[in-house]
């Protein structure tokens, strides 16, 4: 059976018609996920509510405390700004990392927060730069950190009629620097076999004043590596304070075996991709934004 087709122009629409049919409807925004699922079997939703025609999903706005991202921009569409590649470069890194050019089209930050797959690339670089989401429901407006979105692989904390507004991400301080760095077993079109997201601060004498270091797909969920993040503060970016970091993110990894590596193979992967991407984002700090 094909899937009705619902376009709602406001929030409080879309809300209404997800909670009128509720597990039967499913929000739409690219479809890069929810297609495929579609084909496959895996979802059968009777009503889609496409939420691409809802303003509020589709703004960006550079505010001086905070970066507003909505829901269903594309990914394609973020790189576009600027300014925001100068200030989030980390976030944008791994919004480029999604699909191809082709997907990036199509393809919402939202939707991959919300699809909740351990290996989503944005999440580990929205939690490192400490995301809040708006979601909205029939009950009005919420806030969710992003690093408790997500309950398990697939699962999300969305609610009955809920859906997810936009990303608000604190406008980073002018020495502060993020970035993103993921393994894949091959150098095209593949899911992270572990990603990394680092956001930090440089006070002038280089001393780390600020840190989050996240984790993707090393656990059923995206990892707020707080161990990782302490081992950097109240010094320099040096060898020692790399080490720390590197070894603090192999202990927080929770790693299963698959066919993309052992979960001892991951664990490594993540020690070292950790100092790669601290590395990275130290540089972006020392370098002002
Ligand atoms: C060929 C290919 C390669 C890919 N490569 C990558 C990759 O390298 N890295 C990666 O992370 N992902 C990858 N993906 C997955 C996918 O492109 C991303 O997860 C994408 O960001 C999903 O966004 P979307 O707008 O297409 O979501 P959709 O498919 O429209 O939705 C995904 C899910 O989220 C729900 N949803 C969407 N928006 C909202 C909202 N605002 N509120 C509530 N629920 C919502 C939908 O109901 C659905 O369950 C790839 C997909 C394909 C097909």
């Amino acid at each position: 059976m094909q899937a009705g087709f619902e376009q709602p122009r406001t929030i409080e629409e879309a809300t209404a018609l997800l909670q009128k049919h509720g597990d039967a409807a499913r929000p739409f925004a690219g479809g890069t996920d929810l297609l495929v699922q579609m084909r496959g079997g895996m979802r059968s939703p009777d009503i889609l509510v496409d939420l691409k025609r809802i303003p509020e999903l589709g703004q960006l706005e550079i505010g001086s405390d905070e970066i507003v991202i909505g829901a269903a921009c594309s990914t394609a569409s973020l790189r576009e700004n600027a300014e925001l590649v100068r200030l989030l470069p980390g976030l944008l890194e791994a919004a480029e990392l999604i699909g191809s050019e082709q997907i990036q089209g199509r393809s919402s930050i939202g939707g991959n927060l919300c699809n909740a797959s351990p290996a989503a690339d944005s999440v580990p670089a929205l939690v490192a730069n400490s995301a809040v989401c708006s979601v909205a429901g029939p009950d009005g407006r919420r806030d969710v950190p992003a690093a408790e979105f997500s309950t398990g692989p697939g699962s999300t904390v969305l609610g009955s009629g809920e859906l997810l507004v936009s990303l608000r991400v604190p406008r980073p301080a002018p020495d502060a620097g993020d970035a993103y760095l993921r393994f894949i077993p091959r150098s095209e079109m593949d899911i992270a076999v572990v990603g990394v997201g680092v956001a930090l601060t440089l006070d002038a004498d280089g001393t780390c004043t600020a840190a989050r270091v996240a984790l993707g797909a090393v656990g059923p969920t995206v990892i707020d590596a707080t161990t990782a993040a302490t081992a950097l503060l109240g010094g320099p970016i040096d060898t020692a304070a790399l080490e720390r970091v590197s070894e603090a993110a192999r202990e927080a990894a929770r790693p299963i075996d698959d066919k993309r590596g052992t979960a001892a193979y991951r664990k490594h992967v993540a020690g070292v991709l950790t100092r790669r991407t601290v590395e990275i984002a130290a540089r972006r700090a020392a370098e002002g934004n």
